[in-house]
C-alpha cells in the first residue's frame, strides 16, 4: 500500500503535470518529486507515494495537539506520515518532515485499520498530526471518513497551507484543526518558511466564518524573529477582529533545533508576555505551552474570570464546566466542544502498533 492516485492536479502543455493541492503550485516531469516529496508524477499522473504508511501511532491527550476546547480530558489516537508541504527552518519534527527515506515509515495501516484502532483504544478522536496531514489529503480523507463511520472525530495539525478546493474536501471531514500562524509578516513566511502568509490567513478566516470546524491557533514564538511586542500585537488583533475573542491562541516555547539550532530556546518570560499582549487585545483564551506554567495552561471563564479548567501541562485538576461546557459559577458558555467530564486520560503518551488487515 504505497502508491495511490492523487487528486488535485491537472497537466501543462508541455507534459508536465501541476499539483494544485497546496499554493507551492509544484510542477512536475515524469518521476518527479514535489517540494513536499511524497506527491510524484508517476506514468503521466500523479501518485500519494505514502498512502497507508505512517511514521506511527500514539494515544496522546487531546491537550497535545494542542486543543484545550476540544474534548478536554479525552484520548486521540494519532498518527504521522513523512514530508511536509512547508520547508521551516525551525521545525520541531524535522526526522519526519524533512524525510527523504521512506523506510521510516514503519507502520503500514489503512484507513479501516486506523478508525479500528482507535476504537479499540476508546479514543475519542483521530489527530493526522506529526507532519502536515495535507500532502497526504487522499489518506487522511479516507482515514477521516472511516472514523466517522465509527463515531470518531478527526482533529488536523496544520500549517493550512493548502488551495480552497482541496481545503473544502479536507477540512470536510475534520471536527477540529489545530492551525499554525508561524508569525505575523510574510517575510518570515518567505525567509523561514519557504511559503506565503496570506494563503494562511484565508484558511483560518475560512475555517471560522464559513465550516463547522472547530479552531485554536498555534504560534510558536522565536527569540528575535517573531516575538516583537508589535507583530505579537498585530497578530492578536487580527485574531480578535477577524474570528473573534473567542478563538484560542496557544504561545509555544522554541527549542533550538534544525536548521535554527544557534537560536536560544524561548524563555518562558517571553510567552507570559504575549500572553499578556494577546489578552489586552481581547482575546480571552490564551494559552502558553511547552513550558511549565499552571496560569498559562488553564481555562478561565470569561464571564466570572474564575478557573474552569486546571491544567498542569497536559494533567487537568479542577473542572468546571457542565456537560455543554457553560460555566458551573456564572452560566456563561465557554467556546468549544465538550461533553459530560468523566475524568482525564492524562498526560502520557501510549505508543501503539497497529497491524493492517484491511485496506
Ligand atoms: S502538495 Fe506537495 S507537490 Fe503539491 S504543490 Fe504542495 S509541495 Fe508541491
Amino acid at each position: 500500500m504505497t502508491d495511490h492516485p492523487a487528486r488535485y492536479w491537472h497537466p501543462l502543455p508541455d507534459g508536465r503535470l501541476q499539483c494544485d493541492l497546496c499554493p507551492r503550485d509544484c510542477r512536475l516531469h515524469e518521476g518527479q518529486r514535489g517540494a513536499c516529496f511524497v506527491r510524484q508524477m508517476v506514468g503521466g499522473t500523479m501518485v500519494l507515494t505514502t498512502y497507508g504508511r505512517s511514521s506511527g501511532f500514539c494515544i496522546d491527550p487531546i491537550e497535545k495537539k494542542p486543543l484545550n476546547h476540544f474534548y478536554p480530558g479525552s484520548s486521540v489516537l494519532s498518527f504521522g506520515a513523512a514530508g511536509c508541504n512547508l520547508a521551516c527552518k525551525f521545525c520541531q519534527n524535522w526526522d519526519i518532515s524533512k524525510s527523504r527515506d521512506m523506510d521510516r515509515l514503519m507502520d503500514s495501516a489503512g484507513p479501516a485499520d486506523i478508525a479500528a484502532a482507535a476504537a479499540r483504544h476508546h479514543c475519542r478522536s483521530v489527530a493526522y498530526t506529526y507532519n502536515d496531514p495535507v500532502i497526504f489529503a487522499e489518506y487522511a480523507i479516507d482515514t477521516a471518513l472511516a472514523c466517522r463511520a465509527q463515531g470518531i472525530a478527526n482533529v488536523a495539525v496544520t500549517a493550512g497551507y493548502i488551495h480552497p478546493d482541496a481545503r473544502r474536501d479536507f477540512f470536510a471531514v475534520m471536527d477540529a484543526a489545530n492551525v499554525d500562524l508561524k508569525a505575523f509578516t510574510d517575510d518570515f513566511y518567505v525567509h523561514q518558511c519557504g511559503a506565503h502568509l496570506t494563503p494562511v490567513l484565508d484558511t483560518l478566516a475560512w475555517l471560522h466564518h464559513d465550516t463547522d470546524v472547530w479552531v485554536e491557533i498555534t504560534t510558536l514564538l522565536i527569540p528575535g524573529l517573531n516575538d516583537s511586542d508589535a507583530e505579537i500585537t498585530q497578530l492578536s488583533q487580527w485574531i480578535a477582529t477577524e474570528l473573534g475573542p473567542d478563538v484560542p491562541l496557544h504561545f509555544t516555547a522554541f527549542h533550538p533545533d534544525y536548521k535554527l539550532d544557534q537560536i536560544p530556546a524561548t524563555p518562558p518570560a517571553t510567552l507570559t508576555r504575549a500572553r499578556r499582549i494577546a489578552r489586552d487585545a481581547g482575546l480571552h483564551h490564551v494559552y502558553t505551552g511547552n513550558v511549565h506554567d499552571p496560569d498559562g495552561s488553564s481555562t478561565y471563564c470569561p464571564g466570572c474570570g474564575q478557573v474552569v479548567i486546571e491544567r498542569d501541562w497536559y494533567a487537568i485538576g479542577t473542572y468546571r464546566l457542565d456537560a455543554h461546557g457553560a460555566c458551573t459559577g456564572c452560566g456563561t458558555p465557554i467556546a468549544g466542544r465538550f461533553a459530560d467530564f468523566r475524568g482525564a486520560f492524562g498526560p502520557r503518551r501510549v505508543p501503539v502498533h497497529i497491524h493492517a488487515q484491511n485496506g
